[in-house]
């Protein structure tokens, strides 16, 4: 079976070189284990912290190890009273086209209630990251704004259509002229911006929020919050979810010019990892489910094709190649 390991730790903007693809045996099950066949792997920016060995909330990958992330496979062969053969499942594992995984490490869906994908983009951490960062710190309420960074992706797309559901204004921040177009015309944004192509990205959003902002469901940081946190209204909110704009930065890097703006403004920023909100999956996924199933949320995939191409959609989120969730199919469902 084919599998991928880091092969050296990026030093700014990661390439190639950082991974290996090699043939490895298939690994054989121990007792209460699940052979896996994959299905999906889920490529995802906080993978790039991983990449470095540095301290974080979850440890780095380790060097000449396979690579982990979010898999949705089909059960093979089960020593595990939980799982049999057939069942699809979802859990954290290695990037490999079969993994032996702990019967705890994994949890069963189904591919009847929704598509097998939605389990790593809406209805998984993506998400729940939109949600519980939108519910929790971003609070929208009736009539307000909300401006969402990086607003084409899986988490922001599903972040702006949180606030819309909670009565917002919601104008959304993305890299491309597709993107912008699908957040307005698909995802029922009431604006959205490009902040490649606008000459003055401040102006602009000036512009689309002419009662200021409420909420900034910020998904990269950088100049795009430098150009949002003047307009923020009084005791507004900031769900940090991400800073994406940094993730690749080697050397120091100066971060915007918002803290006058934070007192001005008495804003409440609040930097949240989504399984802080571990006790509350269950009852985030309902909703999200529920409001897929009566059509009040949409979503996008952006799906490459293939095991060996999962370095390529994994570097190709650091140049917004992927509109909605960035995947890799590998096998037949
Ligand atoms: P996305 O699907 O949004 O993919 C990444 C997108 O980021 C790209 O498509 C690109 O879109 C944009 N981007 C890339 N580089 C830059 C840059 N330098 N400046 C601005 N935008 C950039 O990924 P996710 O939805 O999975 O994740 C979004 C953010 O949320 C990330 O920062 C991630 O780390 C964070 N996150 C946080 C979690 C938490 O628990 N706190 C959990 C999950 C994600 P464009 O074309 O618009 O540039």
């Amino acid at each position: 079976q084919k599998r991928i390991l880091l092969h050296k730790r990026p030093e700014g903007m990661p390439g190639h070189e950082h991974f290996k693809l090699e043939d490895g045996p298939i690994p054989s099950i121990k007792h209460n284990q699940v052979l896996v066949r994959t299905i999906y792997v889920s490529v995802d920016p906080y993978m790039r912290g991983r990449m470095e060995d540095t301290k974080s909330y979850v440890p780095p990958f380790k060097l000449g190890e396979v690579i982990d992330g979010g898999i949705v496979g089909k059960v093979v062969s089960s020593t595990s009273t939980r799982f049999s053969e057939g069942d699809y499942v979802t859990g954290h594992l290695g990037w490999q086209e079969y993994n032996a995984a702990d019967e705890h490490n994994l949890r069963k869906i189904d591919p009847d209630s929704a598509p097998l994908t939605a389990y790593l983009g809406t209805l998984g951490m993506p998400g729940l990251t939109a949600y519980f960062g939108m519910t929790k710190i971003g609070l929208p309420k009736e009539g307000e704004t909300a401006v969402v960074s990086g607003a084409a992706g899986a988490v922001g797309m599903i972040a702006g259509q949180i606030a819309k559901l909670h009565g917002a204004r919601v104008i959304g921040i993305a890299g491309t002229d597709e993107k912008t177009r699908y957040l307005t015309e698909t995802a029922g944004f009431d604006k959205a911006v490009n902040y490649k192509t606008e000459k003055n990205l401040h102006q602009s959003l000036k512009e689309a929020c002419p009662e200021g902002i409420d909420v900034y469901f910020d998904n990269t940081g950088g100049t795009i919050s430098e150009a949002v946190y003047p307009l923020m209204n009084d005791f507004g909110r900031i769900p940090q979810c991400g800073a994406i704009s940094s993730y690749n930065k080697s050397g120091d890097d100066y971060g915007p010019r918002i803290h006058p703006f934070i007192v001005k403004s008495r804003l409440r920023v609040q930097g949240f990892i989504v399984s802080d909100y571990a006790d509350e999956f269950q009852t985030g996924a309902q909703k999200l489910g529920t409001w897929l199933q009566e059509g009040r949320l949409v979503y996008e995939e952006t799906i490459n094709e293939g095991f060996d191409s999962i370095p390529d959609a994994f570097l190709g989120l650091f140049e917004g190649k992927n509109l909605g969730k960035q995947l890799i199919k590998v096998s037949d469902e």
